[in-house]
């Protein structure tokens, strides 16, 4: 296909980070801290928030819960068709991949995955980074949790009573799981309001304004317009983006390369103009989420633009393997879209040993009314 020519050659950044999710919106505030020029290019539109709203950004998208059902489909990567997927909305929400052995949610947006996120900041077994890496072990780790749950905001619900649907007393006494205690429960990132039933405004110390969860609406799964779950793009985009920080969003990297002279140099799509832009960078930082980075560095391997890696593309963790629906157990069945997305976990009767699972309610789909009615009576495990 012809592909216009670029308009555009930008080398002025000291670093590139693809993708501003969890991994790219701390990594380009870790960076700009440390005194670098970032860039950050982000596929996805900012979505249209309070806290983004607030900040002044003007191209906001709506969410899928205002935007309808397209609003919510990025595109499609079906098992087979073309090599790039189907696009169907380049603002859509989600790109979805189907393939052999690996289903997959991708989120596009500025703040990438902590829009669908269920804010529950949970921690890996104990000794699981003891000796994954030379030197590495828990302790070393710590620090760095704390941190993140503190700039994520991570809390126990003030009282878990006033939350609806909330783990620790909605399934108390049910046939299949017991809950955990309330204090046993991950923190999650959610404002809660100080007082239910009466949430207002308020300002945090980067000046980042949000409005606590106000449990009687849908807020949770597809995206809080209220900035009530905490999203990176509001946590910790906006306050860098005050220190310097660049954030070009609606611009997809298809490529790129190692430079014979020394850094990176990428091929980007701008999205909103329809240019092809050029950027040169020393260093680069891959967090377009685990298919896009994969695609983006196995392509690179297949052009000979980086060498052999031998272990790129082999071994991924895995998420929401296992999942279930069945009607919520009281009579009559409960509203299961009120409350954060997730009220924390519980484990199978005779399993306790066993993994914890995690029930998530919080939100309807953008669906049909009918099936919209089903899902608010259903909880997924
Ligand atoms: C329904 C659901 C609930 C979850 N709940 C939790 C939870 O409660 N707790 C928890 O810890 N984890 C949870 N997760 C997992 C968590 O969301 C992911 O682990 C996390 O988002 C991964 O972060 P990331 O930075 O690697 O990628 P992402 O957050 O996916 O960010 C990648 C970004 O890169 C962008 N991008 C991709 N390709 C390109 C390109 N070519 N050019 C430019 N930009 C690009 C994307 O648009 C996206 O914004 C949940 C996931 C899902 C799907």
């Amino acid at each position: 296909m012809h592909q216009p020519t670029h308009s555009e050659h930008d080398n002025n950044y000291s670093a590139i980070i693809i993708g501003s999710g969890f991994g790219g919106s701390m990594m380009a505030s870790r960076l700009t801290e440390a005194g670098m020029s970032v860039l950050v290019l982000e596929r996805g539109p900012w979505r249209d928030t309070l806290p983004v709203r607030e900040a002044g950004i003007e191209q906001r998208k709506p969410l899928p819960r205002t935007g309808g059902v397209l609003s919510a489909l990025r595109s499609l990567h079906p098992p087979i068709g073309p090599k790039r997927g189907i696009r169907l909305n380049k603002y859509g929400y989600l790109d979805v991949w189907i393939g052999k052995g690996i289903k997959a949610p991708c989120t596009s947006n500025v703040g990438g995955g902590s829009h669908i996120w269920a804010a529950m900041m949970d921690r890996p077994a104990a000794g699981f980074w003891d000796n994954r890496a030379t030197g590495l072990n828990d302790s070393l780790m710590e620090p760095h949790y704390q941190r993140v749950e503190q700039e994520l905001k991570g809390v126990q619900p003030p009282d878990a009573t006033q939350v609806p649907n909330h783990t620790d007393h909605a399934w108390q006494g049910e046939s299949y799981f017991t809950p955990l205690n309330a204090g046993d429960q991950p923190p999650m990132g959610i404002l809660y309001p100080e007082q239910a039933g009466a949430p207002q405004a308020v300002k945090d110390e980067n000046g980042i304004v949000r409005m606590p969860m106000d449990f009687t609406t849908d807020h949770g799964m597809f995206g809080c317009p209220s900035g009530s779950k905490s999203t990176v793009d509001a946590l910790y985009l906006l306050p860098a983006m005050n220190k310097g920080l660049v954030v070009k969003d609606m611009h997809e990297v298809q490529s790129f390369s190692r430079n014979p002279s020394g850094g990176y140099e990428l091929e980007v799509h701008d999205l909103r103009s329809g240019h092809h832009v050029k950027f040169s960078t020393p260093v680069l930082v891959m967090c377009a989420g685990t298919m896009n980075t994969n695609y983006l560095m196995l392509n690179a391997v297949d052009t000979a633009a980086l060498g052999t890696l031998p272990a790129l593309g082999k071994g991924f963790g895995a998420n929401g393997d296992l999942i279930a629906h069945w009607p919520a157990p009281d009579k009559p069945p409960r509203d299961s879209a009120l409350g954060p997305p997730i009220h924390g976990r519980v484990q199978i009767k005779g399993h306790e040993d066993a993994a914890y699972v995690i029930l998530v309610g919080g939100e309807t789909p953008p669906v049909p009314g009918f099936l919209r009615r089903k899902a608010r009576q259903r909880q997924q495990l």
